[in-house]
């Protein structure tokens, strides 16, 4: 990918690359591979669990929450579904609001074995639109953590938009008319698809993502710490909070 081309630079695509010199790749979705090597387990319902588990809480959290499922050995759809709801909650009772979430899982892991079996090259081998109407239409489970499954788990190109993405194109700002999740995200996916195609483009979807994610913990904070930030230079936002300091 060459920056320096004009006719692949736009600002969305300086701010991805501006996001990941500094930073660097992310290596996202995190999930123990030898874990579901051991037990012939599929990782990509790993990132399905996590995506629900993470809703309203921190990551570490989910660690715990994922750690004590892995103990069990039940992290799968199968194990998940075969096991008693209360015993599901208790396991992940770290993530927080608990009992609502392994009602979540419990109904994710359903539909993929009513869809497929289990077999997660079948779940995902289908459209992304059928899939993403699907996912939508669990209980509990809403377009954030529909297209985290998509993007992550299936390597759909979708990309996936949540508080800190909503609060950059805020403050920086980002020539978007309504701040609706939906056109937030038609947005990033055309204008990057400008850039890249294929799997390269959802590598960039995958990427940018977490490098938001990384710098709304790093400086983009309810109270921002511009500087430093490696958006600064391009950041309505900062420039401001600048001037009425002066
Ligand atoms: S310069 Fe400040 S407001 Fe702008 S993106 Fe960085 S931290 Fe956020």
């Amino acid at each position: 990918m060459n920056r320096k081309s004009p006719c692949r630079c736009s600002p969305i695509f300086e701010m991805y690359c501006d996001l990941l010199e500094a930073y660097g790749a992310q290596g996202w979705w995190p999930f123990d591979g030898s874990h579901h090597e051991q037990n012939g387990t599929d990782p990509r319902f790993e990132i399905m669990a996590g995506a629900i588990l993470t809703q309203n809480t921190n990551w570490k959290n989910v660690e715990r929450a994922l750690k004590n499922l892995k103990l069990k050995n039940m992290l799968c759809a199968e194990s998940l579904l075969s096991a008693p709801l209360q015993q599901v909650a208790e396991l992940i009772r770290p993530s927080g609001y608990y009992n609502q979430k392994a009602a979540r899982l419990v109904e994710l892991s359903r539909h993929i074995m009513n869809v497929c079996l289990g077999d997660m090259d079948l779940f995902f081998c289908r459209d992304t639109r059928e899939l993403r109407r699907e996912l939508l239409s669990i209980n509990g489970i809403g377009p954030e953590t529909a297209d985290s499954i998509l993007l992550y788990a299936g390597k759909k190109p979708v990309f996936v938009v949540d508080a800190y993405t909503k609060r950059l194109c805020y403050r920086l700002p980002l020539p978007i008319v309504r701040d609706d999740y939906e056109t937030i995200r038609s947005y990033f996916e055309s204008e990057l698809s400008r850039h890249a195609q294929g799997d390269e483009l959802t590598a960039i979807f995958n990427e940018f993502h977490a490098l938001i994610v990384k710098n709304a913990k790093e400086h983009c904070r309810a109270r921002s710490l511009c500087e430093g930030c490696p958006l600064e230079r391009i950041c309505n936002f900062s420039k401001q909070e600048q001037n009425l300091s002066r």
